[in-house]
């Protein structure tokens, strides 16, 4: 029977899924947060260089909405836009009264007009804060948290979402958000923990809901060659440089990242020039960089782009609500359009407390579940991704996509895997960070949200 202690079920402990269940117990509602892995396994936790937000005495909401519709191609939905960029300042502030030590200086990232994002030691800011916030919400009397707990899939009954099914049984809740960050370890150069396989997207088409926009996966250009570690874009607002292997500079390197990507591919080798930065401002990033065998003192290294974050997900309106009754999506997991066809830099923490907060709110106004639902079946396995399937999808749907690619990739067994395939194939054209080498430039017949609902084809909508 259905556990009546829960008012809220969160799936995911990272900034989106933290700011959801802090901001329901603080309106008095008892909530279960469930993650697959611990802390460290989150994208959140390794955000490094920050949070947008027109904090800053030259700044404004309208000039933070600007520069973000201009990174995301006449694509990012302007209302989704709106609520991020006016909402946005307050959510720093609250954390700034909440104890995180943000640095003294804004820093300027690519794309950004203005100094705005708020950042800790340079590239701790996802640590500060997802730290903070978990300690927070352990705090709580009302917040349980059940951590290795696997969501296997939805718990629907007539329609209606009361929960989700674990390999321990199932969970039920009035209202679940899914908090469960994006796909881009599916690629096998990524920048994310290896759990992030897009789980979320997964479990909730097979329950029914509209899924939107899987073909902008966002590539970050520098990450370290053959790790994980991301070189935060702040150290090229400090003056980082891109250098080919004659040592000459080749592309701006605060322009759009699917620009700079796309640069760094065509070049092939790649270093990233540090000894002009201010390196201590970076403490934790020159160590990180130092244990991989590089003195960033005395010699640029080598970098090359990896996936980074995606920018579809599960299509939900301002606040959160998916197609399915009961069911909420918010942080990387959930569409709504604010990033268009490019995020720009630091607007996805930002976009964890904006839309996890409003999410939170109107997951409260969920009526009860019945008390006694049609249980759940079985659940399904778990979902994994072998090393063969992250390498096919890196070939595959990479930074520059071969329509033959992209139709072989569209067979595969892999849930997500297949629909980054079906989306990448259905858009003919080269919009942000998704690159066909048969259709390169913009076409304006594509000016829309490629959508899919389980059962149906691909339409292509509008969001105002
Ligand atoms: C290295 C790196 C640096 C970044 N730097 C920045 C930055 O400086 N600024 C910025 O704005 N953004 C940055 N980003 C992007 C940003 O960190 C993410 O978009 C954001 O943190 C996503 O938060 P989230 O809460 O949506 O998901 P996540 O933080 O990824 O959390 C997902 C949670 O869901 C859980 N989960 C997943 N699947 C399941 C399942 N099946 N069952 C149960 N739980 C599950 C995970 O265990 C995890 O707890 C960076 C990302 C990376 C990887």
């Amino acid at each position: 029977m259905p556990d009546p202690a829960c008012d809220l079920l969160v799936v995911g402990a990272g900034a989106a899924g933290l700011t959801a269940a802090l901001t329901a117990a603080e309106q008095g509602a008892r909530v279960l947060i469930l993650t697959k892995g611990h802390a460290p396994d989150s994208s959140s936790w390794h955000a490094q260089g920050g949070i947008a937000g027109a904090v800053g005495d030259d700044d404004t909401a309208a000039l933070h909405a600007v520069d973000t519709e201009r990174a995301g191609r006449e694509l990012c939905r302007p209302s989704a836009v709106k609520v991020l960029t006016e909402e946005g300042p307050e959510r720093v502030r609250e954390l700034i009264a909440m104890g995180v030590p943000f640095d003294p200086e804004l820093s300027l990232e690519g794309g950004h007009s203005r100094r705005r994002v708020s950042s800790v030691e340079g590239a701790a800011t996802g640590w500060a804060v997802t730290s903070l916030l978990g300690r927070m919400a352990a705090r709580m009397d009302q917040i349980s948290t059940r951590e290795a707990t696997n969501a296997l899939a939805l718990w629907t009954d007539g329609g209606r979402c009361l929960g989700v099914v674990t390999p321990d049984g199932p969970i039920a809740a009035r209202a679940t958000i899914l908090a469960m960050g994006g796909a881009a370890a599916l690629w096998a150069r990524s920048t994310n923990p290896e759990g992030q396989i897009g789980d979320g997207i997964a479990i909730a088409f097979a329950a029914g809901a509209a899924v939107a926009d899987l073909e902008f996966m966002q590539f970050h250009p520098t990450v370290l060659a053959g790790s994980r570690l991301l070189l935060t874009e702040a150290l090229r607002g400090d003056g980082a440089t891109l250098l080919d292997d004659k040592g000459e500079r080749f592309v701006d390197e605060l322009a759009p990242r699917d620009e700079v990507a796309r640069a760094m591919v065509r070049k092939g080798r790649v270093w990233l020039d540090l000894r002009q930065v201010d390196r201590a401002r970076f403490p934790g990033l020159m160590i990180e960089i130092e244990k991989a065998g590089f003195d960033p003192a005395t010699q640029p290294i080598p970098v090359s782009p990896a996936a980074h974050y995606t920018i579809g997900g599960v299509v939900t309106d301002l606040v959160g609500r998916t197609d399915i009754p009961g069911l909420f999506a918010a942080g990387e997991t959930a569409a709504t359009g604010v990033h268009g066809a490019n995020r720009l830099a630091s607007n996805s923490l930002l976009e964890c407390l904006v839309f996890g907060r409003r999410a939170a709110l109107a997951a409260l106004d969920e009526p009860a579940i019945p008390t006694r639902p049609e249980m759940p079946l079985a659940p399904p396995p778990e979902r994994r991704a072998s090393q063969e399937l992250r390498d096919q999808v890196w070939r595959e749907a990479g930074v520059m996509r071969d329509p033959a690619d992209l139709a072989h990739l569209a067979l595969s067994q892999d849930v997500v895997a297949q629909l980054v395939a079906r989306f990448a194939v259905a858009r003919w054209e080269s919009r942000g960070v998704h690159y066909r080498i048969d259709a390169p430039t913009t076409d304006p017949a594509f000016e829309g949200h490629f959508v899919l609902r389980p059962g149906q084809e691909l339409t292509l909508e509008r969001w105002s």
